[in-house]
């Protein structure tokens, strides 16, 4: 399989908008530094085959920029596309609504996600004269077969019960966020995907030490950015990331893992924006890399 890194920003990207933080000031002044919304593509065995991890709002411009995305010269549309989402969040599903060109979408997603998808945002109703619209069950990894998609086999990592700010008021389930687990059964090879980190279990420990590759969650580089940059009162865990680094961040954790991990799902806020920052060292030390926009990863 291919992995191809679409994004490594968290919500906003980077810049954001109307931010002007020393992350946003350096992306502007130093193009290299910016950062799209978080998104992968995989590719499957056949090499017109793929499928994309979330829906971020810059879609158009991350299919477009990728040439193996795009239609060739004889092909007048892209057929099918195919999304599979990690959450409800709205920088992983917005995306959804820019691809109402398309003459056929599907989704495959947890059964909470779809809820919030319909019954909150409501995708199918907006989009259905526009496009036909298919859902699919994701299934949970460890829980049935998983889904095929593109010739991968792909599964649904249960993470947490964080619910988007526009869906807080729905019930409790452990497949609010998930990570996703894909593996390629041509090759053997595993890759997994888990951009909103709440919490650790050891399912997550399990699912890390059976991958080739793992993009992992890297909002916030400490417990206390969020509250030492003026975004939020809470800490990063209470905002629903684990950070890196401390005595309760993932890379401690992570170090003594066999496969390759990046980090992801940057917030502007992070040091971690801009190349020189320190930070990167401190990481390289323990093995761990924050993921380069357009990286691609061959298992
Ligand atoms: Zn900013």
């Amino acid at each position: 399989m291919l992995l191809r890194v679409l994004g490594t920003a968290a919500g906003g990207g980077l810049p954001q908008w109307n931010c002007a933080c020393p992350g946003c000031a350096g992306a502007r002044r130093h193009p290299s530094r910016r950062r799209l919304h978080d998104s992968l593509a995989f590719h499957g065995p056949r090499p017109d085959t793929w499928f994309l991890a979330n829906a971020s709002p810059d879609i158009a411009e991350q299919l477009e920029s990728h040439p193996s995305l795009r239609p060739d010269d004889g092909n007048t549309r892209t057929p099918v596309v195919r999304v599979v989402l990690t959450d409800a969040e709205l920088d992983h599903t917005l995306g959804l609504l820019r691809l109402r060109e398309a003459a056929e979408i599907e989704v495959w997603c947890t059964e909470p996600v779809h809820k919030a998808l319909n019954a909150r945002l409501p995708l199918t109703d907006i989009l259905s004269p526009y496009t036909a619209l298919t859902w699919h069950d994701l299934p949970l990894a460890g829980a049935g077969t998983p889904a095929t998609i593109a010739g991968l086999h792909v599964s649904a990592l249960p993470l947490s019960d964080k619910r988007p700010r526009y869906a807080a008021d729905e019930p409790s389930h452990p497949a609010w966020s998930t990570a996703l687990k894909v593996h390629d059964p041509g090759t053997g090879t595993s890759a997994l995907y888990a951009p909103a980190l709440a919490a650790w279990s050891d399912l997550l420990d399990g699912a890390i030490a059976g991958s080739d590759c793992v993009l992992l969650d890297g909002t916030f580089v400490d417990e206390d950015e969020p509250r030492r940059t003026g975004i939020s009162q809470r800490t990063a865990s209470e905002m629903g990331h684990i950070p890196i680094s401390g005595p309760e961040g993932s890379a401690h954790r992570l170090h003594r893992t066999g496969g390759q991990i990046h980090y992801t799902h940057l917030n502007n806020t992070n040091p971690l924006g801009d190349p020189a920052a320190p930070e990167h060292e401190q990481l390289a030390d323990l093995g761990l890399r924050v993921a380069e926009e357009r990286m691609v990863v061959t298992l």
